[in-house]
């Protein structure tokens, strides 16, 4: 019987594809060469970020109000595409993209 063993990211040879729905498994984010840094103080938390993010990568959660609000990035999956700096309000700038320091 073949053995059904998960390659690890760097397991898999070139061109090769998993089975969908699982990014979450992979930690993606030291793919990144430039960083999303979210300015808690000049976030509307309208969210736009959220609902661009490719990644999932925005973080929500409720506040004491019982309101959706952006609590933060998840660096290990976010692979730093900039869309969410780019959707961002124009006048906001509330996420900016910083060179990645490894
Ligand atoms: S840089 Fe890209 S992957 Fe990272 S949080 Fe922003 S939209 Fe998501
Ligand atoms: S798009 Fe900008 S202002 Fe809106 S929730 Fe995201 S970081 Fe905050």
């Amino acid at each position: 019987m073949k053995e059904d063993k998960k390659l690890t990211a760097a397991e898999l040879p070139a061109g090769g594809m998993l089975e969908g729905g699982t990014a979450e498994e992979f930690k993606t984010g030291p793919w990144r060469s430039q960083r999303p840094v979210w300015n808690k103080d000049k976030c509307i938390h309208c969210l736009t970020c959220w609902i661009y993010c490719p990644d999932a990568s925005i973080k929500i959660a409720p506040d004491d109000k019982k309101t959706t609000v952006v609590t933060g990035i998840d660096y290990d999956h976010c692979k730093g595409c900039g869309i969410c700096a780019r959707e961002c309000p124009v006048k906001i700038q509330a996420i900016t993209m910083e060179e990645e320091k490894k």
